[in-house]
């Protein structure tokens, strides 16, 4: 039997009822691995001792008698910016290579604490900035649908693996699109929640008022399974919030009778490909014939907002990076004579282009002569569109919009146009930026076979209507069940 194939709620259920080992699990996923990393490359690290090892103890945890937790014995692969107590953390950087994490994530704890088995790290653009993988300081990640395209970005490992089968669930990280993007182009489910709902405690940041740590997942009930484990107040996080955590999977029901999803006028954009607009008014047609009401709204400000989160995020990311100098994490370049030669020379060697373009950005926004003009301005920005959220979900439960403009594209064949990259994040950026929570859900595929995604976006805290409806869509569709030829 193939133990790397069924879903985490599969494995929680046969490793819980001793029809197989953590250890065979875990053993499936690494032969896996073995076999399709060669074209995938999504981990950056794979590790094996610690993964059999993190098995064999829930193993012995069950034939105890113990409680093994909510998420025993599934292999899980996480995003290498999430910090691993005793573990090499990079961030896809070079310039924290071999930087050892001293400490568990909040996120990585609560998973442990759940029984999860960690495989490894997973690929992604460097300090989370792209939307591709491609700017990963390591190598590109080919998309298991066809290795020769992006899996997106910038967590596009830890989709690739979800979809490739090597994990069974894994974690990334979500600043203006990082989850659902990469979700979309590899067609898995992928999550990002409220702002405040996860811990950020352990996370490498980009920018902070932005990111937010979720799940991928190969169906919703893994998706809801993933919540429960990583959520809740964070005394270690200052902006967690303290709310309670539901009981996330009483929400997988199938009945959407009566909800009110609306949906944008402005996401139907120009450049929006033939594909994804189809696919995507599909979906809206299944969520009508189950009886959800289908409603136009406006979000007015939406055209802006990729405009705002470039002058934000590149701002917060500015000081956020500062204090990779070559003194405290990772790499130093030793031969320079001087302090302030020490720092350019290893911040020159150390980062690569696009990190730099943003650091540059943002030290320009948050300069003395700009900072009213960009910084501020665009402060206000961010306001505005939370105001044309909450007008909405005044009078609709939830917003559907596609995931991305575009499904999976070649390897190279947008890296010399940064700007074209960044108008790609049109449909995901304003979730950020207003803190709300959305999925992004895979409704078909375009004419070239590569998935489409929908995203489904609610009320802060109200994660539980989007897998709600998440969950009714996949119940009445069979997308979800398409795997790629590998
Ligand atoms: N693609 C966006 C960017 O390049 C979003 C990245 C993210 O969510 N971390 O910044």
């Amino acid at each position: 039997m193939n133990l790397n194939k069924p879903t985490a709620h599969e494995i929680v259920d046969m490793v819980g009822n001793g029809k197989v080992t953590a250890v065979e699990v875990t053993e499936s996923c690494l032969s896996r691995i073995d076999e399709v990393e060669p074209v995938i490359r999504s981990f950056i690290r794979v590790d094996r001792e610690g993964a059999l090892s993190m098995a064999g103890d829930i193993d012995r945890r069950i034939a105890a008698g113990e409680n093994p937790g909510i998420l025993a014995g599934v292999p899980i692969a996480l995003k290498d910016i999430l910090s691993v107590e005793g573990k090499e953390i990079t961030c896809g950087s070079k310039i924290l290579q071999g930087y050892t994490a001293p400490y568990d994530a909040t996120v990585v704890r609560k998973l442990r604490e759940a029984g999860a088995v960690f495989l490894g790290q997973t690929n992604m653009d460097e300090f989370a900035m792209g939307s591709s993988t491609e700017n990963s300081g390591y190598w590109p990640t080919g998309n298991p649908w066809d290795p020769t395209r992006v899996p997106g970005g910038s967590s596009g490992g830890s989709a690739a693996v979800v979809a490739a089968d090597e994990a069974i669930t894994s974690l990334g990280s979500d600043t203006g699109g990082s989850i659902r993007q990469p979700a979309a182009l590899c067609g898995v489910a992928g999550m990002k929640p409220t702002y405040g709902r996860v811990s950020r405690y352990g996370l490498i940041a980009y920018a902070s008022s932005l990111d937010q740590i979720g799940p991928f997942g190969k169906d919703i009930e893994d998706i809801a399974l993933m919540l429960e484990a990583i959520s809740g107040y964070d005394p270690l996080d200052s902006t967690s919030a303290p709310v309670e955590v539901p009981r996330f999977r009483d929400s997988l029901v199938d009945d959407i009778a009566g909800m009110k999803i609306g949906v944008p006028r402005e996401c139907f954009v120009e450049g929006m490909e033939e594909g994804v607009e189809e696919m995507f008014r599909a979906g809206l047609e299944v969520f009508r014939s189950l009886g959800a009401e289908i409603i136009e709204i406006e979000l007015p400000r939406i055209p802006y907002s990729v405009a705002c989160y470039y002058i934000l995020s590149t701002a917060e990311a500015s000081s956020n990076l500062a204090r990779y100098d070559g003194v405290q994490y990772g790499v130093r370049n030793r031969e320079e004579k001087s302090l302030l030669s020490m720092y350019e020379s290893t911040r020159k060697d150390g980062f690569g282009e696009e990190v730099k373009r943003r650091i540059l950005l943002g030290t320009y926004v948050l300069s003395a002569g700009y900072y009213d003009a960009y910084y501020a301005k665009s402060l206000k920005v961010r306001r505005l569109i939370k105001d044309d959220f909450d007008r909405a979900f005044s009078v609709c439960d939830s917003v559907v919009m596609p995931t991305s403009p575009c499904t999976a594209f070649k390897l190279g064949s947008r890296m010399a146009d940064p700007l074209q990259m960044y108008l790609s994040d049109i449909f995901t950026i304003g979730v950020n930026l207003a803190g709300l929570p959305a999925i992004s859900i895979n409704c078909g595929f375009d004419r070239e076979d590569l998935p489409v995604g929908l995203q489904i976006i609610a009320p802060p805290f109200a994660e539980g209507k989007i897998l709600r409806a998440a969950y009714t869509f996949e119940r009445n569709t069979e997308f979800h069940k398409r795997k790629p030829e590998l």
